[in-house]
């Protein structure tokens, strides 16, 4: 494997959308000032896949570009009917976000078939390298774009349509950048996937453990609660008058800590929650809040733990609306089940890090990826490498350059084996 040649790659992609382009070659030159803004629709994006197709070329890859913008290098295998590897994650940054998350499992890929190529190993089945379209949602709103349409999870035109913050298409950007292709990837014809990712947690990091095994990909449930009051006058309005809808929402946020660590201790469950988002209306400190908008993000493995503090919180929020005369309305945009990974797959993985040397862990997924979508149609399963104090998202994202070797050893060993299944 030559490390400065991948390690070239990620550096020069974390060049495209910071600032200055500057160069980040360790941990001490990053700059919390200087994250990465590389949203699709920007030139960054379009130079970033410029930068990958060349790559690719180089490699012998032949490219196919789909009609959202995904991007696939394809390496045929020895029997022409077999169902291919698929193997890749996505170049898209959030605003203000780090060099890894994404791009370690698109040079990986990448990597793990050249060095295929370099140590002669004759591929059963054929490889396809992927470099998915929009997975952050940053600039058009909606994550895991690409991943969505190549599962049939969201239709090809919706998709197109939707727009960013300057009002262009997401079809004008991709036409413009040149990467709106009219090829269609039949997920029959691929039998696997893996995705290479920065975990994005600390568990890793503080257990010195260099690689994760994704057994399952967290279930993610969004609770927006509306309490609505009467806005009045702070000065002149005795306390017993009041309807203030500030109030429920601060029972909201302290009775759902409350739920969840009942639910650890008395259930075990690993779930998540947080209310990230609160919106009061008019938002001025002499005036009674009329209205106030929660979010709540839910979070487990096990979908029954997520459903169970979701009844629970509707409860409260439904109890606290009659206990303080509100007007009170609830609705779950996002409800994604928990996704298992392949048990095949996840096995391979455990015995590619045995074969390598590499000590490993199986643990779940926290974040959402697009191995979430894949593993709807395909055997699916994730690799993940520590992120340096478990930040992601962030100028500060690092994940050391061993350990992005260990990811791509175990990424190429897991290949070979499952091109002999
Ligand atoms: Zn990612």
């Amino acid at each position: 494997m030559s490390r400065y040649r991948w390690r070239e790659e990620i550096i020069k992609l974390g060049q495209l959308g910071r600032k200055n382009s500057e160069r980040v070659e360790a941990r001490e030159h990053l700059d919390l000032n200087k994250g990465l803004y590389r949203l699709e629709g920007t030139e960054e994006m379009k130079k970033s896949r410029d930068f990958l197709v060349s790559r690719m070329k180089a490699a012998g890859l032949n490219i196919r570009v789909d009609r959202v913008g995904n991007i696939f290098g394809r390496q045929e295998g020895s029997r022409p009917n077999e169902r291919a590897v698929m193997l890749g994650s996505h170049l898209d940054s959030v605003s203000n976000g780090g060099m890894f998350d994404g791009v370690v499992g698109v040079i990986g890929a990448l990597e793990a078939a050249r060095m295929m190529m370099a140590e002669g190993f004759i591929n059963r089945r054929p490889i396809e390298v992927v470099a998915f379209m929009g997975e952050e949602g940053s600039a058009f709103k909606k994550g895991g774009l690409g991943s969505d349409v190549l599962v049939g999870n969201r239709s090809i035109d919706e998709v197109l349509a939707l727009k960013n913050d300057e009002g262009s298409t997401l079809e004008d950007a991709l036409e413009k950048s040149g990467y709106k292709g009219d090829f269609l990837m039949n997920l029959d014809s691929v039998e696997y996937f893996i995705e290479l990712h920065i975990e994005q947690g600390p568990v890793l990091d503080r257990e010195e453990t260099p690689i994760g095994i994704v057994e399952n990909i967290t279930g993610i449930s969004w609770l927006n609660a509306v309490f609505e009051g009467e806005e009045n006058h702070a000065g002149t309005t005795p306390m017993s008058l009041r309807r203030d809808p500030l109030l429920a929402a601060a029972s909201v946020v302290l009775s759902v800590r409350e739920r969840v660590s009942r639910l650890a201790r008395e259930a075990g469950s690993s779930t998540v929650a947080t209310v990230g988002r609160l919106v009061v209306h008019p938002g001025a400190p002499n005036i009674i809040p009329g209205r106030v908008e929660i979010g709540i993000d839910i979070r487990d493995s096990v979908g029954e733990n997520i459903r169970r503090l979701r009844d629970e919180v509707a409860e409260e929020i439904s109890n606290l609306g009659k206990q303080h005369e509100l007007g009170w309305s609830l609705e779950v945009p996002c409800d994604y089940l928990p996704c298992p990974c392949s048990s095949d797959v996840v096995n391979t993985i455990e015995k590619a890090c045995a074969k390598r040397g590499i000590k490993s862990k199986r643990m779940n997924s926290g974040a959402g990826h697009d191995a979430m979508n894949l593993a709807e149609k395909v055997k699916t399963g994730m690799i993940f490498v520590p992120s340096v104090h478990g930040i992601s998202h962030s100028p500060m994202e690092w994940t050391n350059w061993e350990d992005v070797e260990n990811g791509i050893q175990v990424l190429f060993q897991t290949m070979k084996d499952l091109c002999a299944i």
